[in-house]
């Protein structure tokens, strides 16, 4: 089970005198899986309203703050702390009244932050007051439009700013806000590592837009969908309600498969793809490398509840059958989601719970989406044999992880991945499990693509240590795990 996590997003602009934040919520409940550690939602009528807080969203926000939180612009946000680690400073939406009015929500991982931080604002005079990486964005973005009219901003003035900001900000981003009284933006960083999607939903009132990180915000809250933001491409929707798209950056596109494998959720559809499709076809892939093996198992397990989906399909080729091995308990956040390791190691028990029946007396073959630190695995592979399984074999179906990512996963340090500097029959000694086996990485590439997106190439950086982006140093990696070290000390 994959040790981390992104953010997730959903912006909206509504006709005159409407107030969109209840669609910004219903938005957010639905990527509350990208991230349980905050909340917020920056509104605009007569000037800007926040509400933001530690938690999820349900814990955030109460009805009383939908009161105030009035306006036909709004952007929304829930989060994992990637750089800028867990404090209530860093909760995402961030806005500036002055020089302009700019509210901004990002998924993703600013790759040059420490760098803009310390040396290219303090130069001009600007001293970030958070952890987070996005305030870096906002300012070069703000900054920018600044020097531009600031009535009437048009999509001339948007790119000039975008622009400035793929200058500037290095790594991997998607980024919705709004500017006060004005308009609605988007835009997409030059490779296109992370996911986001615009829609839109006809109403009495007039047409209503949004942009979210995934497309399963927009199904729910109700919005049609147009389509995925392209790499280094713009979008601003101003006064005139029209959807203005440029592209604005030139990059090869680089989407990040790891949100196939595991963050997006099954019901998304991302740059064309279904998720659940994909992860249908990773499961057949696994199926016919398992039974290369020559090994018989007597039934397939997922570790809920990512791995649901490939490992029925994954029994399904076998002829073998699928069950239900673990029930999880929701109450618990995902385990990845805790920030240290041993409330990670402690929690795993708690929230996974098995059924003996399914276990005793069988060759158990128990899928999951990913290993990282091996922590879970090995207590998975525990729990299997105090239920009384014969054999235990323990498979994921992408391939090994060994690099970090620096684009906005929290997947930590070199160190920590399990298969770093070990073969696989040593990883699946160290988990104690009978027989071990990973997804190949073309399998894994070819199983996304489909033969819906033959033309995808991905970011696969952190199986292969090659970071499309160009720019990733041994000492960007040290900086950002120093940073994270640093802020996780300060909890
Ligand atoms: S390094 Fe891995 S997790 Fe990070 S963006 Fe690339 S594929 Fe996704």
């Amino acid at each position: 089970m994959l040790a981390a996590t992104m953010c997730g997003f959903i912006s909206i602009f509504g006709p005159d005198g409407t107030d969109v934040v209840q669609d910004v919520l219903n938005g957010l409940l639905a990527i509350q899986h990208r991230g349980q550690d905050a909340a917020g939602v920056v509104t605009f009528g007569e000037k800007f309203e926040a509400k933001k807080g530690l938690g999820l969203v349900r814990e955030v926000f109460e009805e009383k703050h939908l009161h105030r939180l009035r306006g036909p612009l709004a952007v929304g946000h829930v989060r994992y702390p990637t750089v800028g680690v867990g404090s209530d400073t860093d909760v995402q939406p961030f806005w500036l009244d002055f020089p302009v009015g700019v509210a901004m929500a990002h998924n993703g991982n600013v790759t040059n932050f420490l760098e803009l931080k310390r040396r290219y604002f303090p130069q001009r005079g600007i001293y970030l007051n958070s952890n987070c990486d996005l305030e870096a964005v906002l300012y070069v973005f703000a900054a920018e439009l600044m020097k531009r009219p600031r009535q009437g901003i048009g999509p001339e003035d948007v790119r000039e700013a975008v622009a400035e900001v793929f200058r500037m900000v290095k790594g991997s981003y998607s980024v919705v806000g709004i500017v006060s009284g004005q308009g609605m933006f988007a835009f997409r960083d030059p490779f296109g590592i992370k996911p986001i999607i615009v829609g839109q939903k006809q109403t009495p009132e007039g047409t209503w837009f949004a942009v979210a990180s995934e497309s399963v915000v927009l199904d729910v809250a109700g919005y049609e969908i147009l389509r995925d933001l392209r790499a280094g491409e713009m979008l601003w929707i101003g006064k005139d309600r029209k959807l203005h798209t440029v592209q604005v950056g030139g990059e090869p596109h680089r989407p990040c498969i790891f949100e196939y494998v595991y963050f997006a959720r099954p019901d998304s559809t991302l740059d064309g793809v279904s998720v659940y499709q994909a992860r249908l076809r990773l499961g057949e892939r696994m199926g016919r490398s398992w039974q290369a093996t020559g090994l018989d198992v007597d039934v397939v397990i997922p570790v809920p509840e990512s791995a649901r989906t490939a490992a029925q399909a994954m029994a399904e080729t076998m002829g073998v059958p699928y069950r239900e091995g673990f029930v999880k308990n929701r109450y618990v956040g995902r385990t990845f989601i805790m920030p240290s390791d041993k409330k990670r190691r402690d929690s795993v028990r708690q929230k996974l719970n098995p059924i003996r029946i399914e276990f005793e007396g069988k060759r158990v073959l128990i899928l999951d989406d990913s290993i990282v630190r091996g922590h879970t695995s090995r207590q998975i592979v525990k729990i299997a044999r105090q239920m009384g399984a014969k054999k235990v074999y323990l498979a994921s179906y992408s391939p090994p992880l060994l690099y970090p990512c620096p684009y906005g996963i929290d997947m930590s340090t070199q160190r920590e991945f399990i298969a770093r500097g070990r073969t696989v029959e040593e990883v699946g000694k160290e988990i104690g499990a009978d027989h071990l086996l990973f997804q190949d990485i073309d399998d894994m590439v070819e199983a996304v693509r489909g033969s819906e997106r033959r033309d995808l190439v991905f970011c696969k950086a952190c199986f292969e240590g090659s970071y499309p982006t160009g720019d990733v140093t041994e000492e960007m990696l040290r900086d950002i795990e120093q940073e994270r070290l640093a802020a996780a000390k300060t909890e």
